[in-house]
């Protein structure tokens, strides 16, 4: 169209549509020129990926050498065979990762994006404020956007980002595009960045719109385990990861002064975010805020995902509200046989309900408590929350009265079940974590019960031993029956998350954790997959914290180390305080809190070292990479979002461990130590290239015991720029670890050290001779002095950084 100049008065127009795109906002509000990469599309940061790569190997575990995407197949693609699209081997795992990845990062951004229209539906267009103690307040929007949101809506370009780039990486692994593994893993990278911003963006929208806590490192502690759930109550349990509807329910709850009639007690996520609602600075709107002030202490945390298939079993609920993601989509099948009435709230799982968002609310309550639908779709959070509760209430009387309503089985049935195992073994093998169910069950014929009870947390609830026993044996019936008595006790304290972490916090521990003196942030991810139980999530927390590490977690492991308790009592969030510094655990939040543990990393490269974060992301991750000794694990991991999440911490710079079943995600990312070329690291100070030690030395690692995750978690928080009081610090942990756990010490302990001084003191005088007799080292005796051997010297200002336009002065 032609521009027309001069000026015009608005009276004078007529049937003129005026179209305003979006308000560029002023500049003034930062104090940083824009960064290289606002808004990054696929290519922008291949560069850094190939980085990762060349350091950190690609390297595949495929689970099946055919390909059936497409109709040219099945095609075999063992040795160098290569499909019939031309596609080999390498490629096909890498298009592989590449979906698991953006399956979980379109779950998170998904999760946002219906949060996104709930809540600008709900409560409108809210400032974005963060408190005080928290202004560098959208880390991860900052880096990769470049723009500092100012209320809700300012969210709606980062998710169309989101989605833009989704749908172009998605493109990208149909038959005949990409070709190449390392493009394809750069592309799964890209995906793993988009994920860690959407959980950012739907977390820093629930947070504002709901109140939740911002950086509270004393956010209330509440009541966790089934049997917590009271039984003389009904029992409506919400179960996913999206709040709105439950959050509907427990709104519909306080204003009808109905919790002395019912108890809401969430599974997976929803739980932890149920526990976070009004808990934070006060809501901008004074009658929401005054009505529900606190009102997230009300609910109780249910339990995990693998307690799902426990809880039903174990009679825990007479109503289910289901949202989205980790939802069993046998929930319906179990709802139905136990006359549980489902509720689905969210278009992602309908489970072939009818739909009835439009219905009355008490013909659907009526439908529901006489049993003439196992469950129904409502698509309205407050609708569903009101059908929730109502059904709630109402049912549980009449469920009482049937006897298929009790999931518990008889005493003569448990008898009857257990005498008719043939030890075939057939269960054992489909176990994921190899119990000898066939043993536990011939105990139990034979009046020994300990068995069950000593395996039952082991067991993660998948029912696959059920589904192969040809006695046809309810298995997890069994289980239920043997700990009637430990799932009427199983109650703990979880702190509530506490969302991101506070400026402040960052100013105290930047220095401490960028020298090593502060050995590292752990931050503890995962679902319910675990190899052996839900125990060794609160063995790996309590190993670090107590060893002086920050230690974050969030989801289902928070929840799931919040069961066991030291000598006194104390569950390890009593034991510990709930800061971001050394020997503290922090419970971030739900899954999507996740994206606080990347905006602490950020944090320390922005506010303690002064780096720009805006639109920057290669230099922050380089940063990170170099300086911030962090690892990630993600012990239980079973989804394709664990999958996204330990992809984007890896695109961030930190690496992850992941337990043995984790091979199912095809990919590693390893470190090759006899490689010298792939440890020169550059200099910034001169651009001089440094032979460095492996530090970290994997990027993406499967451990095959907990014992190892350990090890491999505290090796993993080694990094160039460690001074040598923060050396010897993190030495003396990986070699304690490795002597507690193997009984001796790891042998590659020699490469860590660069100066006598980074040796731990209660070893120092041994591992000098054995660097002297073993290793060839020369020994200054007098001054206990390292003269030579080490991979290099240590040098204070060193200044490590893997990207050329760092270079301050180029020698
Ligand atoms: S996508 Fe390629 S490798 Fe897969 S079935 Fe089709 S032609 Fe074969
Ligand atoms: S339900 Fe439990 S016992 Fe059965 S196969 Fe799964 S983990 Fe093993
Ligand atoms: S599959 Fe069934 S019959 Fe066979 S050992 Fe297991 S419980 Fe017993």
């Amino acid at each position: 169209m032609d521009k027309m100049e001069g000026s015009f008065a608005v009276e004078d127009m007529q049937n003129v549509q005026i179209n305003i795109g979006a308000v560029v906002k002023e500049v003034e509000e930062w104090d940083q020129p824009m960064g290289p990469f606002p808004y990054p599309s696929i290519a922008t940061l291949r560069d850094w990926d190939f980085k990762i790569m060349n350091r950190y190997k690609v390297f595949y575990s495929p689970i099946c050498d055919r390909c059936t995407l497409c109709t040219y197949g099945p095609c075999d693609l063992t040795g160098n065979k290569r499909g019939a699209c031309g596609i080999d081997q390498a490629a096909q795992q890498g298009r592989i990762v590449l979906i698991a990845v953006l399956m979980g990062c379109t779950a998170h951004a998904a999760h946002g994006r219906h949060l996104y229209h709930w809540c600008l539906d709900k409560f409108g267009d809210l400032p974005f404020k963060m408190g005080d103690e928290i202004l560098v307040d959208a880390p991860l929007v900052r880096t990769i956007a470049g723009i500092k949101p100012k209320t809700l809506k300012d969210f709606g370009p980062v998710l169309n980002y989101v989605e833009e780039q989704v749908s172009q990486l998605l493109a990208c692994t149909h038959t005949g595009q990409e070709g190449n593994y390392v493009d394809f893993e750069s592309k799964a990278l890209h995906a793993g960045m988009l994920d860690s911003l959407g959980k950012e963006v739907s977390d820093l929208i629930q947070i504002v719109a709901y109140d939740m806590p911002r950086g509270d490192e004393d956010a209330p502690l509440v009541e966790c385990g089934m049997g917590t759930l009271d039984k003389n109550k009904a029992i409506l349990i919400t179960y996913g990861h999206n709040l709105a509807g439950s959050a509907e329910a427990m709104f519909y709850a306080e204003d009808n002064n109905l919790w002395d009639k019912v108890d809401i007690g969430g599974v997976c996520c929803t739980a932890i975010d149920n526990t976070r609602i009004c808990e934070g600075i006060g809501h901008p709107d004074k009658e929401f805020n005054d009505k529900y002030r606190m009102v997230g202490t009300k609910a109780k945390i249910a339990g995990a995902i693998g307690w799902w298939r426990k809880m039903v079993r174990g009679d825990c609920m007479d109503c289910i509200m289901v949202d989205e993601q980790c939802v069993w989509t046998d929930a319906i099948v179990d709802a139905e046989k136990y006359k549980i009435p489902l509720i689905a709230t969210n278009e992602k799982i309908m489970l072939g309900l009818p739909d009835r968002t439009n219905d009355p609310v008490d013909e659907i309550v009526d439908d529901l408590v006489n049993f003439r639908m196992p469950g129904v779709v409502v698509l309205d959070p407050v609708k569903a929350g009101e059908v929730g509760i109502k059904t709630a209430i109402a049912v549980k009387p009449k469920r009482a009265e049937i006897r298929e309503a009790d999931p518990f089985i008889s005493e003569e049935e448990f008898k009857k079940y257990a005498e008719s195992c043939t030890y075939c073994h057939s269960c054992q093998f489909v176990c994921p974590p190899h119990i000898k169910i066939g043993d536990v069950v011939r105990a139990a014929a034979e009046g020994n019960l300990e068995p069950l009870s000593s395996t039952y947390e082991i067991c993660v609830g998948c029912r696959r031993c059920e589904q192969v026993c040809p006695q046809e044996i309810p298995i997890l019936s069994l289980y239920a029956y043997a700990n009637r008595d430990y799932i009427r006790n199983q109650k703990f304290k979880m702190r509530a998350g506490r969302g991101p972490i506070k400026d402040t916090e960052i100013r105290r521990v930047g220095a401490p954790l960028v020298l090593g003196t502060i050995p590292g942030v752990i931050a503890i991810i995962g679902c319910g997959n675990y190899p052996n139980g839900t125990k060794e999530c609160y063995d790996i927390a309590r190993e670090f914290v107590d060893r002086g590490f920050i230690v974050t977690t969030t989801g289902c492991m928070a929840m799931d180390m919040s069961l066991y308790t030291d000598a006194e009592g104390k569950t390890i969030w009593e034991q510990f305080p709930g800061g971001f510094d050394g020997r503290n655990i922090c419970n971030i939040g739900s899954c999507v809190a996740n994206a606080h543990i990347h905006g602490a990393g950020i944090k320390v490269a922005t506010i303690f070292a002064g780096r720009n974060e805006r639109a920057n992301y290669d230099d922050i991750a380089d940063y990170i990479l170099s300086k911030v000794g962090a690892c990630g694990v993600a012990w239980g991991a079973y989804s394709q979002k664990a999958a996204s999440i330990a992809t984007g911490f890896n695109r961030l710079g930190v690496p992850a461990v992941v337990q043995p079943h984790s091979v199912m995600y095809r990919r590693a990312f390893l470190g090759r130590t006899d490689k010298k070329e792939d440890w020169e690291i550059i200099d910034a100070r001169d651009g001089s290239r440094v032979y460095c030690e492996p530090a970290p030395e994997h990027m993406l690692y499967v451990a095959e015991s907990v014992e190892e995750c350990m090890l491999m978690m505290a090796k993993l928080c080694f990094r160039p720029s460690d001074n040598n009081s923060g050396r010897m610090i993190k030495l003396t942990h990986y070699c304690d670890i490795s002597m507690k756990y193997f009984g001796c010490m790891p042998p590659d302990w020699p490469i860590y050290v660069r100066h006598a001084s980074d040796l731990p003191l209660k070893w120092k005088e041994d591992m000098l001779k054995e660097l002297e007799s073993k290793y060839g080292w020369e020994i200054d005796w007098k001054r206990k002095a390292i003269l030579s051997g080490p991979i290099r010297k240590s040098d204070v200002s060193f200044d490590p950084t893997n990207i050329e336009r760092k270079i301050r002065v180029k020698k």
